[in-house]
């Protein structure tokens, strides 16, 4: 019988019965392991929503896992419209929307925001109340914003505070 991730599609080999053409279902190793990750990210809720300010819990890859109801009402969005979209994409940076995507336009090299995750990303140091600016579109029109942002590391984790959404 040959057994297929059912997350990555990728085969994982024969198990017993090798004659058995038919196919079964298991999840791979690293599939796991990034699904874990996930699940811890939205394990633990009350410590973020004790926090005075907007905190997101997003992959090292800057994708988001969780977030407080303050950071729900500051973006006027539920989490569940926001999970798993870019640092850009669920602030509703102006540039995100850009063809080149969240990051890579000619803006992302300067943005304060992107270089602090990165750091935090690599390196598992907290940036403390870097100061960013972007124009952010939250009801239809961009606004100028100066955010304070504060990242750090936890394992697979990056927490992401933020101040100046009010
Ligand atoms: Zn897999």
């Amino acid at each position: 019988m040959n057994t297929i991730c059912s997350c990555c599609g990728r085969t994982q080999g024969e198990t017993i019965r090798p004659f058995d053409d038919r196919v079964s279902h298991v999840m791979c190793a690293n599939c796991g392991e990034y699904f874990s990750m996930l699940w811890d990210g939205k394990t633990d809720m009350s410590a973020l929503e004790s926090r005075k300010l907007p905190v997101f819990r997003l992959t090292v890859g800057r994708r988001l896992v969780a977030c407080n109801k303050k950071a729900e009402a500051a973006l006027r969005k539920p989490a569940g419209l926001m999970a798993g979209l870019l640092c850009g994409e669920f602030i509703g940076c102006e540039n995100s929307t850009l063809p080149e995507g969240c990051g890579l336009t000619r803006h992302c090299e300067s943005c304060a925001l992107r270089r602090a995750l990165s750091i935090t990303a690599d390196t598992g140091s907290t940036q403390e109340r870097v100061m960013a600016f972007m124009h952010i579109n939250r009801e239809g029109a961009p606004e100028f914003t100066q955010l304070t942002a504060t990242t750090s590391r936890t394992g697979d984790l990056i927490e992401l505070e933020l101040s100046g959404l009010d």
